[in-house]
């Protein structure tokens, strides 16, 4: 599959995290012991180890569970990550970051339902992240940006998908900047902001 993908080399990660780094102090870790025991442990604590604790709690409220982490929790790649619930198929290795339509729509139907659960939980609980229902900009900076954008809504209009394009002035007007020389606008991806 071709890819319009072009790496020199990948940046090496220097171990430090700026959104980690901005935050006030975290209390001190707490060390599990070899002599404790758990009904469940869940080793890992990024998004899906979290998730796999918080559900095994709702599934079974009188089991003692611990999560594990190696470092702490928001501080690795979860916690380095844009904030972004995408909606959409964003298989990056293709060039109009789907697979097939099948595939495509069964990716959407999913992220839908875990961006749905999140914003519940995110209500229920009334947890101040700046949660926002925003969509997400995808821009270009040149013609073969352009060119890609142009696969993505290719992508986008075979499975049904919403989008609209903006010309350089609409998408200077949100940014505040002439660098891009258009934009797609996708609505139905969320993003959130760190607190602690
Ligand atoms: C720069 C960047 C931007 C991104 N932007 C987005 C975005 O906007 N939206 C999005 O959806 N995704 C984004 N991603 C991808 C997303 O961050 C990852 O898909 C996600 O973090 C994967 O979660 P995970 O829990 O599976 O794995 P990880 O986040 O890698 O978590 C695994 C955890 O397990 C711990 N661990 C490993 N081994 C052990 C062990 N033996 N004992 C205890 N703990 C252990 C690690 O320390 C780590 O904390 C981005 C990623 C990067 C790097």
């Amino acid at each position: 599959m071709a890819s319009n993908l072009e790496f020199v080399r990948f940046p090496a990660p220097d171990g430090v995290n700026g959104w980690w780094e901005s935050l006030p102090p975290a209390p001190p870790a707490v060390a599990v012991t070899a002599e404790q025991h758990y009904d469940w442990v869940v080793v890992g604590g990024g998004i899906t180890g979290l998730c796999a604790a918080r559900r095994l709690a709702e599934l079974a409220p009188d089991a003692s569970i611990a999560l594990v982490e190696a470092d702490r929790i928001g501080r690795t790649t979860a916690g380095r990550n844009s904030g972004f619930f995408v909606d959409l198929p964003h298989d990056i290795s293709s060039e109009s970051y789907s697979r097939s339509v099948e595939a495509d729509k069964a990716d959407v139907r999913l992220q839908r339902h875990g961006i749905d659960y999140v914003r519940s939980v995110v209500k229920q609980k009334d947890i101040d992240c700046d949660w926002r229902d925003d969509g997400k900009f995808h821009a270009s900076v040149n013609r073969k940006g352009h060119a890609a954008l142009a696969h993505f809504a290719e992508g986008l209009a075979r499975i049904d998908e919403d989008f609209e394009w903006l010309d350089a002035a609409a998408i200077a007007s949100v940014t505040g900047t002439d660098f891009y020389e258009g934009a797609l606008l996708r609505l139905g991806a969320a993003r959130f902001s760190r607190r602690r």
